[in-house]
């Protein structure tokens, strides 16, 4: 039986489109190609590489990749052809080969070479930052609200649970290997005003160097008897209970009906674009991945994925969501994220999630 799967393994990897290679300084696409007639065309944009093969038929396809240089492989299926991304995590140099019987294109990406160092800092100036290590994925976790923001109160209140969570989670990320960075790590908040604090956070997520991008917080019902687990993933709010979430987590009131409306827009304009649909497919199967893990570890029942007009989610280029880890008014579950004990299972809950996420390319470290 095993080596029945192990062959089926193999074979999945020979169809697969494109092969991927991870190799010492680089990381190779192969491209199998049906005949010497099926051109292509690259686009090197900044952190994206686009192939598109006019007249090619191949299904879609969402890997994690993971290696130095790539953080992810996407094929597209569109009209009469296809399109591949390739989200790069820095800037690379692209090696392009054609070869014949069997036809194929080779693409070899290696990261540029860093510029010679500066010459010595004055004495007194702060030391330079060095550069992220580029084998270790990195996850930009962001506990929502914080500072003059409470988020919502219940018998807990949201700001002070979910950095709580997210410092535990950030501990045993990092025993794990992942390189995690927070938006706060203290009670404060980026900015006064909503909209700078959030535009602030999103930002940090804008960042080629960054893998993933998790925003937690806790929910409330205005009934106060819902409990469970639901995530979200940027795209226009389909029913009008989800649109009432976004407004609150938005900010609130007016303040969180102008944001709602401004990232509206922004959700309005995915449906035109190819790349920002690739990424919010693959946000969309982040949001399920951490859903059910984290409703595995807690026992909280999961109540779905959903997309929603959250600010802090709109122009992300990497998969981004936003997980409400549970009701902070339900009696029973409200309570329950009180206790250090439940926080730990919900911090066990989404790094399974994170980390089967990251896994989940045949070929990642
Ligand atoms: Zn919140």
């Amino acid at each position: 039986m095993r080596w029945l799967l192990c062959l089926a393994w193999v074979w999945s990897l020979a169809l697969a489109f494109p092969r991927v290679g991870v190799h010492e300084g680089f990381t190779r696409l192969v491209f199998d190609l049906p005949s010497p007639q099926v051109d292509y065309r690259l686009e090197e944009g900044e952190g994206l590489l686009t192939l598109s093969f006019p007249g090619l038929s191949v299904p879609a396809r969402d890997l994690v990749v993971n290696s130095p240089e790539v953080a992810s492989v996407q094929v597209v299926p569109e009209g009469r052809g296809v399109r591949v991304l390739v989200r790069l995590k820095g800037a690379v140099e692209v090696t392009t080969r054609r070869f014949g019987d069997p036809e194929r294109l080779v693409l070899d990406l290696s990261l540029r070479r860093e510029a010679p160092a500066r010459p010595q800092a004055p004495s007194g100036a702060p030391p330079q930052t060095r550069p992220p290590n580029p084998r270790r994925p990195v996850v930009l976790l962001d506990p929502g609200h914080g500072g003059v923001d409470p988020g919502m109160v219940g018998y807990v209140v949201e700001k002070e649970v979910v950095l709580d969570v997210a410092l535990r989670l950030k501990s045993l990320l990092e025993r794990e290997g992942v390189e995690v960075r927070l938006t706060r790590d203290r009670d404060t908040h980026l900015s006064r005003d909503k909209r700078t604090d959030l535009f602030l956070r999103s930002q940090m997520a804008d960042s080629s160097q960054v893998n993933l991008f998790v925003s937690i917080h806790v929910n409330a019902s205005p009934t106060r008897t819902a409990r469970g687990v639901e995530v979200f993933y940027f795209g226009r709010a389909q029913d009008p209970r989800v649109l009432a979430q976004v407004i609150r987590e938005n900010g609130g009131g007016e303040v969180g009906r102008r944001l709602t409306e401004e990232a509206r827009s922004a959700a309005e304009r995915i449906l035109s674009d190819v790349v920002a649909q690739a990424n919010q497919r693959f946000s969309q199967r982040l949001a399920e991945t951490l859903g059910h893990h984290l409703s595995q570890a807690t026992g909280s029942p999961y109540r779905g994925s959903f997309p929603g007009d959250f600010f802090v989610l709109r122009y992300a280029r990497v998969p981004a969501v936003l997980v409400e880890i549970g009701f902070g008014d339900h009696p029973v579950e409200g309570r329950r994220l009180q206790e250090s004990a439940y926080r730990d299972r919900v911090a066990q809950g989404l790094l399974s999630g994170v980390l089967t996420f990251l896994s989940n390319g045949a070929f990642s470290r």
